[in-house]
């Protein structure tokens, strides 16, 4: 079916085969499969105006990837992958923005995507099998299958800060930072919040303000990213190698080729350790994480020796040692909270234009019309940028308002936490598809790749279901309840969920306490997923008696 017709002016209902919801890497992907290669009609709905998903909407100075971007993009075209050429090793936000405009273009994908348009309810209508769409610009489709690719860091936390409308100056977020660029010469700056955002556009700020006052509550461990301008050779050599380097990707966890981990941190003397310990931060990426011992995760003891080197590199990189202390961490595992990957991050605590605040010392009382108020004092300020962070994971499904059999809301199947099947599916919710949903490998694994293996999931579980007429397939009860208990089993035979962040919704008051990705590894993963589909979707229902209306 051509997808010209997506829908009258006068908004009257047509029914696509597939709508898919964001134009993200997500999007664009399972646009491309499903429309190019399996033949369906498509509609993607995008709340922005361009491609791009969360590298459109977080533009802030200094945004980057922080997996090497030869791996940090898609693989399922060798031509894509020889036609680009990445200049930095972990490229910018406006370099992955042109590469992703690139995909659009390429592949043709702009004419089946509606931009400015944000879905904002999707509505399962059991008595024709399909999902009905709505979106704030008033167009109602219908679809027999709803894909969502609305990302896992996509939806921003609300700030809760008192006062914060009184402010007189400037409030940014970097979540959906201003297309236009932001001159801060001269001003006074505030920034709340310390994670993976914060770090990366503080010392962009440092730079530009006349004084920068970073709002830290918790202290990261943070380690070098190692960019640099891509080396020629470099470049030629991995696209000489491609196929065997994305294999190599897909057989690791974290979907990178890192292949020097060794067993254990306390089996290694000190000295060899450090030795490990010095060669992982110089290289950057997540090498210090992921490629220098097998049980950081899962050991505690194992665990201290990477938080304690890391608090030396602190104290090496800063000058004021009052504020060395401040920046480190102490009472969390490594790892149990997103670690952030940094550029000049801690060296720029050494400027005379920049203010360490610790909020547990002296906390955050909010916002007045001059500026940050602490229980010390007032930080007279004339704009302040949220660098606050986002309901993850869960948070971008439950906000586009999904209903499912019998009326029951997304909101309410999740009110004690995510239920899936592989995250890739919903007891009660027929034929829609989350791709990189909650309790799958998702953001621990590597994004494009993690986002591929589910596109391509999908369109062979629809191709299966077209081959055989079948109309609705969903997981059943007990399927989901089991990926749950494995899926919790799993990480909590790891150090994972005794961090507090968005890893288990803490960062959201009132969300409830889950650990939200699957700690399986992508490998194990995929093969599961592999064996369920060729066991006939072994644990989910299909629908053959119900009809299309
Ligand atoms: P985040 O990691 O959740 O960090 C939010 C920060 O804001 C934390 O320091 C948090 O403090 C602070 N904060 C939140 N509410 C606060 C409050 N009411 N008062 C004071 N401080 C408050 O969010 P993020 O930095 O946006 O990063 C989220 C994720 O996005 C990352 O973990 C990463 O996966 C991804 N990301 C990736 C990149 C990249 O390099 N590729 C860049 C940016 C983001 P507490 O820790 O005390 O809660």
């Amino acid at each position: 079916m051509s997808s010209a017709n997506i829908e009258d002016r006068a908004g009257v209902s047509v029914d696509f085969d597939v709508v898919v919801v964001g134009a993200g890497f997500a999007g664009l992907y399972a646009l491309h499969k499903l429309r190019d290669q399996l033949g369906l009609s498509v509609c993607v709905y995008e709340a922005g105006d361009e491609v791009g998903g969360t590298w459109y909407w977080n533009r802030y100075p200094g945004a980057r990837c922080d997996i090497e971007s030869y791996c940090y993009s898609y693989s399922f075209s060798d031509e894509l992958q020889q036609e680009w050429e990445w200049t930095e090793r972990f490229a910018g936000q406006p370099e992955i923005r042109r590469y992703l405009n690139h995909v659009a273009d390429k592949f043709d994908l702009r004419r089946d995507i509606r931009f400015g348009t944000r879905v904002v309810s999707a509505i399962y209508r059991e008595e024709r099998s399909a999902w009905e769409i709505a979106t704030d610009q008033g167009t109602r489709v219908s679809a027999q299958f709803l894909v969502a690719g609305t990302g896992n860091l996509s939806a921003p936390k609300v700030p809760d800060f008192e006062g914060l409308d009184d402010f007189s100056g400037q409030v940014y977020a970097t979540s959906r930072w201003p297309r236009e660029e932001v001159d801060f010469t001269g001003q006074r700056v505030g920034v709340i919040g310390t994670g993976s955002s914060g770090i990366q556009v503080i010392p962009e700020l440092a730079q530009r303000a006349a004084h920068l006052t970073v709002f830290q509550r918790t202290p990261n461990y943070v380690t070098p990213l190692g960019n640099g301008p891509m080396d020629p050779e470099f470049q030629r050599y991995i696209k000489q190698n491609y196929g065997t380097i994305r294999t190599r990707s897909r057989q690791h966890n974290t979907g990178v080729p890192y292949d020097r981990v060794q067993p254990s941190a306390l089996d290694a003397g000190p000295e060899e350790r450090r030795r490990t310990y010095e060669a992982r931060w110089r290289e950057g990426g997540f090498r210090f994480l992921k490629d220098a011992y097998s049980d950081l995760m899962v050991d505690k003891d194992a665990n201290e020796t990477a938080a304690e080197f890391i608090r030396e590199k602190i104290r090496e990189q800063v000058v004021d040692p009052a504020v060395a202390e401040l920046l480190m961490p102490y009472n969390y595992p490594y790892g149990a909270k997103r670690p952030p990957l940094e550029t000049n991050y801690f060296r720029t605590f050494n400027r005379d234009n920049v203010t360490l605040v610790d909020l547990r010392r002296t906390p955050l009382h909010g916002i007045v019309p001059s500026g940050v108020e602490t229980s010390a004092m007032v930080y007279e300020l004339d704009s302040i940028v949220l660098a606050t962070g986002f309901d993850a994971m869960t948070g971008p499904l439950l906000r586009m308002g999904v209903c499912g059999r019998a009326g029951r809301s997304l909101a309410q199947c999740w009110e004690n936490g995510p239920r899936t099947q592989l995250g890739l599916m919903v007891d009660g919710f027929p034929n829609l598809f989350t791709i990189t949903g909650p309790q799958s490998p998702s953001v621990l694994y590597n994004m494009p790749l993690a986002i591929e293996d589910h596109v391509n999931w999908i369109a062979d579980c629809i191709r299966y279901l077209r081959e055989r007429n079948i109309k609705t397939i969903e997981p059943s009860v007990e399927s989901v309840s089991e990926w749950g208990s494995h899926t919790n089993e799993i990480a909590n035979s790891t150090l994972l969920p005794t961090g507090h962040s968005w890893y288990t919704g803490d960062n959201i008051p009132g969300k409830p306490r889950a650990f939200m990705i699957y700690l399986g590894g992508a490998p194990r993963y995929r093969k599961i997923c592999d064996d369920i589909a060729a066991n006939g979707y072994e644990g989910f229902i299909l629908g053959r008696e119900l009809t299309t209306g």
